[in-house]
């Protein structure tokens, strides 16, 4: 039998449990599908929803085949028994009138009253809420009720990063279910099959540094990161020549000019650091294996260069931390590269 199932990467146990539930009729009304953006937790929930509706799943089994009519119909947005809400393009809330109805119509349309419906064509009704932390005090309040007193036939799914973002009252009628990181494997698999990139190379350079996230890796296609992330390693792999904090003005510099708002200038603060990061560590490998390339080495040794190099480390993740907590991102790199230029300067406290 074909299946569906083969567009996702990873998540076969989540998927073994929904499995292990829906066979022995113990199927909840509803979960909080929670994990990191990116990892593909829409994909798995549609994709639950598709095997629940599909004429040819095999009993107690969590299957699609792609092919039936419910299928097709799924497949093609047609099928009526089935509800998707999520932040519409541009904005930062999902509108009330999703779950509840417009103003005039409150109650008479929306996921919740669809869902109050006996199903048309299958068995049961299903319902999706992407980005479910980002529901306005209303909708919260309107999905509660729902929540308080589910249809036999419903099943919602709500999917966000973390169920904390959620209010408890919601948090408390549903099951959590958690998703983690993909394998680096995964999220090359995914760039090459989705065609976000087409070489293999590509893939491969953004997959390393994208934390098991496709998102995370989209986000570092971006030529304006690409180029942050040369200018860190073509720096880093002097050391020895480099001015940090030339170095830093000219990084400050070219973070600001990519970036056009607090957000982004935050967001793309956390690539930079990973950028750092990622030189250094390639450094320690060097280091490590005794590569006489490495400035390093000769100034320091492997164990007192080893030392150095995961002091900066630490402190790398001190700023990512800072910049976490909102701490203004001009200031907290300063800082960093200061303090950077004078470890290298003095080097670890062991050599000193
Ligand atoms: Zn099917």
């Amino acid at each position: 039998m074909a299946s569906a199932w083969s567009k996702l990467r990873g998540h076969q146990e989540q998927r073994a449990l929904f499995a292990r539930s829906l066979s022995h009729g113990r199927l909840s009304h509803a979960y909080v599908l929670a994990g990191p953006d990116g990892i593909g937790k829409r994909v798995f929930a549609r994709l639950l929803a598709q095997s629940i509706f599909c004429r040819e799943c095999p009993p107690g089994q969590i299957e699609a085949c792609g092919e039936c009519r419910a299928c097709r119909s799924f497949e093609a947005g047609t099928w009526p028994d089935y509800i998707e809400v999520g932040l519409p393009e541009g904005k930062s809330e999902i509108p009330i009138s999703a779950i509840a109805g417009a103003a005039d119509k409150r109650g008479r349309e929306g996921l919740c009253f669809e869902l109050s419906m006996a199903p048309q064509a299958s068995s049961r009704r299903v319902a999706i809420i992407d980005d479910a932390h980002r529901m306005n005090a209303d909708g919260a309040n309107a999905l509660l009720k729902t929540l308080e007193e589910p249809p036999a036939s419903a099943l919602i799914l709500l999917i966000c990063e973390s169920a904390d973002a959620l209010l408890p009252t919601i948090r408390s009628r549903c099951q959590t279910i958690r998703f983690f990181p993909l394998t680096e494997a995964d999220v090359r698999h995914v760039l090459l099959d989705s065609q976000i990139v087409e070489s293999p190379e590509d893939a491969r350079v953004v997959a390393a540094m994208a934390e098991g996230s496709v998102t995370l890796a989209q986000q570092l296609l971006n030529p304006d990161l690409r180029k942050l992330r040369d200018v860190v390693a073509r720096e880093f792999a002097l050391f020895e020549a480099m001015k940090p904090l030339d170095v830093a003005k000219q990084i400050a510099e070219e973070l600001e000019r990519i970036s056009s708002g607090t957000e982004e200038q935050r967001q793309n603060a956390q690539w930079l650091l990973r950028f750092l990061a990622e030189a250094l560590n390639l450094k320690l490998r060097k280091l490590m294996a005794g590569d006489f390339s490495e400035p390093l080495l000769q100034r320091f040794g492997v164990r007192s260069g080893a030392d150095l190099l995961s002091t900066l480390l630490d402190r790398i993740l001190v700023a990512a931390n800072q910049i976490e907590a909102n701490s203004p991102v001009r200031l907290v790199l300063d800082a960093l590269f200061d303090e950077l230029a004078r470890m290298m300067r003095l080097g670890p406290v062991s050599a000193r």
